[in-house]
């Protein structure tokens, strides 16, 4: 038997973590996680509870298997390990590295007041604004309460009957801690990370006398995979898709289509952009147009940037712009210690990069390694650029100005219209990066009100995710060739409720092989009933 418990990204995009129990008709039984993802909603939110509530007692995971780095799918690993987890995690090389990084940085944001202070989160406007379902809302509502009402619960919620009893004392537990609401500390982290095992991609490796995992490469970031998980004495298998990546991005291979599966049964597939056709636009002549304009003006752009990978993908643009003398050759500072680290991983791992990226390392010009490049790391470093008064693009973290360097930047250049601010990705209700894209004349940045003067604009064609046609693609390329009985159940996850019925209903309309579903937060299945 193997059933799966849907612990997070379920109707929503964030906390990507399935648990799973196998109990094979003989051999022993285990129960694992597919990735172990932080919830990350808005910024004035409770994080610390909605993250701290999970639907099973780590101490009886076995191991851990992980698509790849994002903060959204393993932001969680240290809390399962902090909360008595003692298995392996399973993931690529190159992965380990960005999680690593990525961790490191998640335990710091801890200790900022938005991590605990109780807040709106659970106001019904809010959660619709962010498109959760009602029953989510309630169920997180709930969980807000369960120190003092975990019985209640259990009566409520037939879910809640899997809590670890000692849930409510957990809680209580983990708020004790010095008066701080915190999920782990940097030793957990530096614990957690001697639990990796790395395979890479096409390697078959055993997490059980039956069960065989491959990684394949998914082109999604660095070292990002989905996952096969086959049972060895059917053939029986379930695909975790992880994120499926989008094609032609700068600097790694485009996703890997996986060959039809015979014996497939269940997919779990992402769904961010599952109502979205990414427009057919480059974003190097957007940023080109961009950049001239802020440059004509006297001006300087900051670029608000994820570290992992969207900083590199934007240095490796205006990089290959300059050096085609499509821009003047002007400094580019990345003013981030995280975006430096996932430099160095990028740097380590040269067979992950395209045709593209190895002629230009071959050729000697290296867009990681340009002379117009300056990173940032030290405090002072980074204050030093408050002088600089020529023309410069400044890309720092995070992506949705809901914390990082840039708001120190944001707050120098805001008010001055020469300036121009190029948002560069996914922007969540809630973050100054979603106020500043919906047009706010005025925002609040660290306590202070500023007049935004400064040019926005989005920055389009850069997106890490495949979008509808490419997750159709993608799923049509694994579907066995012969049709099966009962035909194979497509999970939808990791979207918001208006993408992922979108897709649903697009899948169900163009593929008449499948079963398309859409599990709700809590919500169990059994996905080999023998
Ligand atoms: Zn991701």
């Amino acid at each position: 038997m193997l059933k799966v418990t849907f612990c997070g990204a379920a109707r929503t995009v964030t906390g990507s973590l399935y648990y799973l129990e196998y109990q094979p008709k003989d051999g022993k039984n285990v129960q694992f996680c597919v990735d172990a993802g932080m919830f990350q909603i808005g910024r004035k939110i409770n994080l610390y509870r909605i993250n701290a509530f999970l639907l099973f007692d780590p101490k009886k995971v076995d191991f851990v298997l992980l698509t790849h780095g994002h903060l959204d799918h393993c932001g969680r690993l240290p809390y399962l390990v902090r909360m008595g987890f003692g298995g392996k995690i399973y993931t690529t090389p190159a992965s380990k590295e960005i999680a690593a990084v990525v961790m490191h940085d998640a335990y710091k944001h801890q200790e900022s007041p938005e991590f605990s202070e109780d807040s709106e989160w659970f106001e019904e406007d809010f959660l619709d604004g962010l498109g959760v379902g009602q029953k989510y809302a309630d169920i997180l509502e709930e969980v807000v309460k369960a120190q003092e009402s975990a019985q209640a619960l259990a009566q409520k919620y037939d879910f809640f009957k899997k809590l670890p009893d000692n849930y409510a004392k957990i809680l209580n537990l983990l708020e004790k801690n010095e008066g701080k609401l915190f999920l782990y500390e940097k030793k957990d982290v530096d614990q957690t990370i001697t639990r990796f095992k790395t395979y890479d991609y096409h390697q078959p490796f055993l997490v059980h006398p039956n069960l065989e995992v491959t990684f394949i490469n998914s082109g999604h970031i660095f070292g990002s995979s989905y996952i096969l998980l086959r049972e060895k004495s059917t053939g029986r298998t379930v695909v975790f898709s992880g994120d499926v990546g989008n094609f032609h991005k700068p600097i790694i291979q485009d996703p890997e289509f996986i060959e039809p599966q015979p014996g497939l049964t269940h997919v779990f597939l992402e769904s961010t952009y599952g109502d979205r056709l990414h427009p057919k636009t480059k974003p190097e002549l957007q940023l080109r147009k961009i950049v001239h304009q802020a440059l004509i003006r006297g001006g300087k752009v900051l670029i608000p940037a994820f570290s992992v990978e969207r900083s590199q993908e934007i240095v490796y643009l205006l990089v290959e712009l300059i050096r085609r003398n499509q821009l003047p050759p002007i400094p580019i500072y990345l003013d981030s210690p995280m975006a430096a680290a996932v430099t160095r991983t990028i740097l380590k791992y040269p067979h992950l990069y395209d045709e593209e990226m190895l002629r230009l390392v071959h050729s000697g010009n290296h867009p990681l390694k340009s002379k117009y490049l300056h990173i940032l790391e030290t405090p002072e470093e980074s204050k030093l650029l408050n002088n600089h008064t020529k023309p410069a693009v400044i890309i720092a973290g995070s992506g949705m100005l809901n914390g990082g360097r840039i708001l120190k930047h944001l707050r120098f250049h805001i008010e001055n219209p020469r300036n121009l601010i190029a948002l560069s990705g996914f922007q969540a209700p809630g973050t100054l990066g979603r106020e500043l894209l919906e047009g706010s004349k005025e925002v609040e940045i660290e306590g202070r009100l500023y007049q935004v003067k400064a040019e926005v604009v989005m920055l389009e064609g850069l997106s890490g995710h495949g979008d509808q046609q490419i997750l159709k693609k993608w799923l049509f390329h694994l579907l066995p060739k012969t049709s099966t009985k009962p035909k194979p159940k497509v999970f939808l996850v990791h979207g918001e409720p208006k993408a992922a019925s979108v897709l649903l209903q697009e899948l169900q309309k163009s593929i008449q092989q499948i079963e398309v579903v859409w599990p709700e937060f809590g919500e169990q299945v059994v996905l080999w009933p023998d």
